[in-house]
């Protein structure tokens, strides 16, 4: 048993392994805001394992935009556009300018 953060919340859940391979979600630790009103047993499912678990479509968005998979879905699609989009729209702020502007971590 191993603890798990996914990257795209600040939930903290036990993953149970049968030798390496991940077989599911044991003891919630902690629920972010986002997740806190989901039945514990419904917080692994969410995060990950159901086919539309949050991190697993971070995860398979990542895929795409770097070109190692293709679109599958109706909903992938659409944030594919629109993260190009956004990723074309960004304004860099210049600390030597006024105007405002995004500026991004370092
Ligand atoms: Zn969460």
């Amino acid at each position: 048993m191993k603890t798990w953060k996914p990257d795209t919340c600040e939930c903290l859940v036990e993953e149970i392994y049968n030798g390496t391979q991940i077989v599911g979600g044991g003891q919630v630790l902690k629920k972010c805001p986002a997740h806190a009103a989901l039945a514990d047993n419904e917080i692994y499912g969410v995060l990950y394992s159901n086919p539309d678990g949050e991190n697993k479509r971070k995860n398979q968005m990542l895929r795409i935009l770097l070109g190692y998979e293709d679109v599958k879905d109706l909903g992938l699609e659409e944030l594919k556009k629109f993260i190009i989009w956004a990723l074309n729209n960004i304004k860099i702020k210049d600390p030597n300018k006024t105007d405002s502007g995004l500026i991004l971590p370092k």
